[in-house]
């Protein structure tokens, strides 16, 4: 039995549907959930434990962020592989923070530059450094002339071609400990030699990374803009299909017959970025069209409309690290869930929590509110379900508990500077302040 917390006056979110709990109580027990549901179904408790009135603030399950890139810097999108292993490394031990304290707790990474992603798991799994549950993937992989074949430069990609060269690129992520295999099934409007709807593999390469992929424990992630690159990807087996702009019926058969073991994530940051940020990276706006932005972003409201009804399961997260959608901005993507996709704020949350959880840890410890799960909550001083955007705003988070461990102001308080009246009148107590850690 570790330390014990027990929060009560809770409007409590569990993240098993869109209820809300009116007078709600969570117990935790170490970095477990003994309880949570209401308060008067708890049960008594040693009166020795410590409790934590929370006034009636929301409390709900740690998000996952489902497409995340911790090493990317907040640079341009045209140079996500020119970062130094150094330099991405420094980046992610911040972003990494800035993610947990931004309200999510666990993160399925669609891709690292150089081995970051598995420097940063070790480092936040033995408690060096804040941030959220990772499950880190190695650099994207690619064959000639895919949308990440970057001419051999850079710290993005690893490139090859054919079944069998591909099976030794997988394992030589899983000699790294990769926990993901991001792959690029189809393009991007801005790449000149990989547009959104030319299949860069053969089935038989897609086939080959899976199967090697899932012997060896690990899952794929792919890029799959266009309806024949999530129709190629699922049918290969892939288990998480990022973007998927463009559905027909056929793609929505394919993922429904899918259903109990694929998920997808819609997130449009990158083309809200675009079209919202263009001139920032020196763009004109009629480049953004000319490029098919706008309607890729017509596109995927109407596709994410199909896999509503077709009650596919969907992740939040997309892309974020990059100056048009810079981290700590990740909350955004429920607000786009809400307002663009029509989704209710209870959906976009069971998105973010419930569904995002299960994608994130194949072994079900997180994502909702049981007994038995991890201990992984946010506590928010307003009320998502009436404004979703309250998410964004990290003042509003009280507080984020991961593991039962209980973080705050990770994002506000990032330059780690002492104010003078934090140490004023605190007599011996100041000198401890600036002695030296030992
Ligand atoms: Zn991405």
């Amino acid at each position: 039995m570790g330390k014990q917390l027990i929060i009560t006056g809770a409007k409590l979110f569990l993240g098993i549907d869109e209820s809300v709990i009116e007078d709600g109580a969570v117990w935790i027990d170490g970095d477990i959930i003994k309880y949570a549901g209401p308060a008067a179904a708890m049960g008594d408790a040693d009166p020795s434990i410590e409790t934590i009135d929370v006034g009636g603030q929301f409390v709900m399950p740690g998000m996952s962020e489902c497409h995340a890139h911790l090493s990317f810097t907040d640079g341009s999108p045209f140079e996500l592989g020119s970062p130094t292993p150094e330099s991405a490394t420094i980046s992610a031990v911040r972003s990494s923070r800035i993610m947990l304290g931004s309200g999510f707790t666990s993160a399925l990474s669609f891709g690292s530059v150089h081995k970051v992603d598995i420097t940063l798991r070790e480092a936040i799994n033995a408690g060096t450094i804040p941030g959220p549950r990772l499950a880190a993937a190695g650099k994207d992989l690619g064959v000639t002339a895919s949308n990440v074949d970057s001419g051999g430069t850079g710290g993005l990609s690893q490139i090859t071609d054919g079944p069998w060269n591909l099976r030794q690129a997988v394992r030589q992520q899983r000699y790294l400990n990769v926990d993901i295999v991001k792959i690029f099934i189809d393009g991007e409007g801005v790449s000149n030699h990989a547009p959104r709807d030319e299949l860069a593999f053969h089935d038989d390469e897609v086939a080959a990374i899976v199967d090697e992929a899932h012997r060896r424990n690990m899952k794929v992630a792919t890029h799959s803009r266009s309806a024949a690159g999530v129709k190629q990807a699922v049918r290969a087996g892939c288990d998480y299909i990022g973007h998927a702009n463009f559905l027909d019926d056929e793609a929505i058969d394919v993922l429904s017959e899918a259903r109990d073991r694929i998920f997808v994530g819609p997130g449009i940051a990158w083309e809200m970025g675009l079209v919202n940020h263009h001139a920032s990276i020196g763009l004109t706006r009629e480049w953004v069209t000319d490029r098919g932005y706008d309607e890729q972003i017509e596109a995927s409201i109407k596709s994410v409309g199909m896999m509503l009804k077709a009650d596919i399961r969907m992740m939040v997260g997309g892309d974020y690290g990059i100056s048009i959608a810079p981290h700590g901005t990740y909350a955004k993507d429920l607000e786009m869930f809400v307002d663009m996709f029509g989704m209710t704020p209870g959906k976009a949350l069971l998105c973010a929590t419930r569904d995002g959880g299960a994608a994130a840890d194949p072994k079900g410890r997180v994502g909702t509110l049981e007994a038995g799960k991890f201990a992984d909550l946010v506590i928010v001083n307003g009320d998502p379900i009436a404004d979703i955007k309250v998410l964004q705003d990290h003042s509003k988070l009280s507080a984020i508990i991961k593991g039962g461990v209980i973080y705050r102001d990770l994002v506000n308080d990032m330059t780690f500077e002492i104010k003078a009246a934090d140490i004023a009148g605190q007599g011996a107590g100041a000198d401890k302040v600036l002695e030296p850690a030992q």
